[in-house]
């Protein structure tokens, strides 16, 4: 008897599965019941389940009511994960990567090659993660066309450099030191043209304004009109730097 009933309270709290309908989409909805939350609560989680938090007095046919009547808010949370694309941690045959603002896929190729883009690589293992391989790549690509590209556009423009270097860097997609060096993450071959050429002239704009006052921007904008859409795509696609 005793068994029973605790076998009964205990089945009430559990998480309890079932199936939320967001236009075509059916969606997992994982409803919790939560003894310190005061009121219903919605998340979508980047897994693409919806969680719904169950307040003390809470019930599972209430808080399918709230996740009802919040479909618009989740139908906008699903657009903001489709557009921010996730990116893997791995890379494997099958699976998209960035090149030159494209989404493209690693395919197979003969003799343990693989292909992505324009590009062929053989490797060592094409079941393995082939991020490494992929990135030697794309940072030898980027140590052969950005300097040239850098020097390109300071002559262009009349501005001096004294050295271009290609970098891994995790935070930052470029930088300009004092003396003139201009450093750029290789991660700009995964970015489009006018985003790579838009971060070169960000850091050739900074060889006349150290800074990121009013007159920096003015002198950007001066070299590149259209600097927001390439700063907008940066920031749609940040996640690239991680
Ligand atoms: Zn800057």
């Amino acid at each position: 008897m005793i068994f029973d009933r605790i076998f009964k309270l205990k089945k009430t709290l559990e998480p309890t599965t079932n199936v939320l309908q967001i236009g075509s989409r059916a969606v997992p909805l994982l409803m919790v019941h939560h003894p310190r939350a005061r009121r219903y609560l919605l998340r979508l989680r980047p897994d693409g389940t919806v969680r719904v938090t169950i307040p003390r007095r809470g019930n599972i046919s209430a808080a399918r009511d709230f996740a009802s009547r919040n479909i618009d808010w989740l139908e906008q949370q699903f657009h903001h994960l489709t557009i921010r694309p996730r990116i893997p941690a791995t890379w494997n045959l099958g699976e998209e990567v960035y090149f030159r603002g494209e989404l493209v896929r690693i395919e197979p190729d003969t003799d343990g090659s693989i292909r992505f883009g324009t590009e062929r690589l053989e490797v060592y293992d094409t079941q393995g993660d082939l991020r490494p391989a992929i990135q030697k790549h794309m940072r030898a690509l980027a140590s052969e066309e950005l300097p040239l590209r850098v020097m390109e556009l300071a002559s262009h423009h009349g501005i001096n450099v004294s050295r271009v270097s290609v970098r891994n860097q995790k935070s930052r997609w470029g930088s300009c030191s004092r003396r003139g060096t201009v450093s750029l993450n290789w991660r700009l071959m995964q970015a489009p043209g006018f985003v790579r050429d838009y971060i070169i002239l960000h850091e050739l704009a900074h060889r006349r304004q150290m800074n990121h006052s009013k007159k920096f921007w003015q002198e950007v904008e001066r070299l590149f009109p259209d600097y927001l859409q390439a700063e907008r795509w940066l920031k749609q696609h940040s996640n690239l730097l991680r």
